[in-house]
């Protein structure tokens, strides 16, 4: 069964009421996490969390406004490419780095990895990739933190074969089977948070994980029903498709099947 590794690079702080309603003004912790998916002797990332090069490319000008919002606390030490190797990987032992969105905090470290594999939903990058400026900043997308050569080496997951999912994962039926995983590891779209904002159901030893990134940044959010500010609307893909992504993420956990989001914390 799949093996999965969770990592926590850096962090960002904002008043808890930003992520889930009613939690008051408190300035909260929001880990920035990664993940290692193994299926056999195949390996791939899921996100990056932050790195140096999110530092440099919100220094100055429009994006400075990113890092004003959300700061941002990261030692060059937790990068995730630094933490690989602490475990004896380097890039040539991933066979792909998925991308959940396009958010700073998720694709930092990509030129931190050569040569790497890119997956990502197709749909997401067309309407992304082309924004500058403040269209990109209002998308929390920093365009320089893609590598040039990205478009050469990154797939879609649209592409890839529809696997019908089991009765247990309702309201979800069917999602994008990654090749390779050997049916242990199937994306699925979680619209609403971001353009092309997917999450991934993982069978592992203690059964079905649902890696699902920023479709809440709090457990409470699923599971209580109680969503974030309403101000959060404003930085929100699609608000209304975000609250469905939400009741289909409760329905999941009242069935028992564990949720693992990119950023709970103290809430
Ligand atoms: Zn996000």
């Amino acid at each position: 069964m799949a093996k999965v590794t969770t990592f926590e690079v850096g962090y960002c702080t904002h008043v808890g009421c930003m992520a889930l309603r009613g939690a008051g003004f408190r300035v909260c912790k929001f880990p920035a996490r990664a993940y290692l998916l193994e299926v056999g002797d195949k390996r791939w990332l899921w996100d990056t969390g932050y790195s140096y090069h999110f530092s440099e490319q919100t220094r100055n000008g429009v994006f400075r406004l990113y890092s004003a919002v959300t700061p941002v606390y990261f030692d060059p030490q937790e990068a995730l490419v630094e933490q690989l190797r602490s475990q004896g990987l380097d890039a040539k032992d991933i066979d792909g780095l998925i991308l959940s969105h396009f958010h700073g905090d998720h694709i930092a470290g990509l030129r931190d990895f050569d040569d790497l594999a890119y997956i990502c939903s197709g749909e997401g990058w067309q309407k992304i990739s082309h924004l500058r400026g403040v269209a990109a900043l209002k998308c929390a997308f920093v365009p320089g933190l893609i590598p040039s050569d990205f478009e050469s080496r990154v797939s879609f997951i649209e592409s890839y074969d529809t696997f019908p999912l089991p009765a247990e994962l309702a309201p979800f039926t069917q999602g994008y089977l990654l090749p390779e995983s050997k049916g242990e590891i199937i994306l699925v779209p979680l619209p609403g948070h971001a353009a092309g904002h997917i999450g991934a159901f993982i069978q592992t030893d203690e059964g079905w994980t649902l890696l699902a990134s920023d479709a809440a940044w709090s457990p409470a959010n699923y599971k209580e029903l109680r969503g974030p500010s309403r101000l959060a609307n404003f930085l929100m893909d699609d608000p209304k498709l975000y609250y469905q992504t939400l009741r289909n993420l409760n329905q999941l956990y009242k069935n028992g099947v564990s949720i693992k989001l990119c950023h709970e914390g103290d809430l």
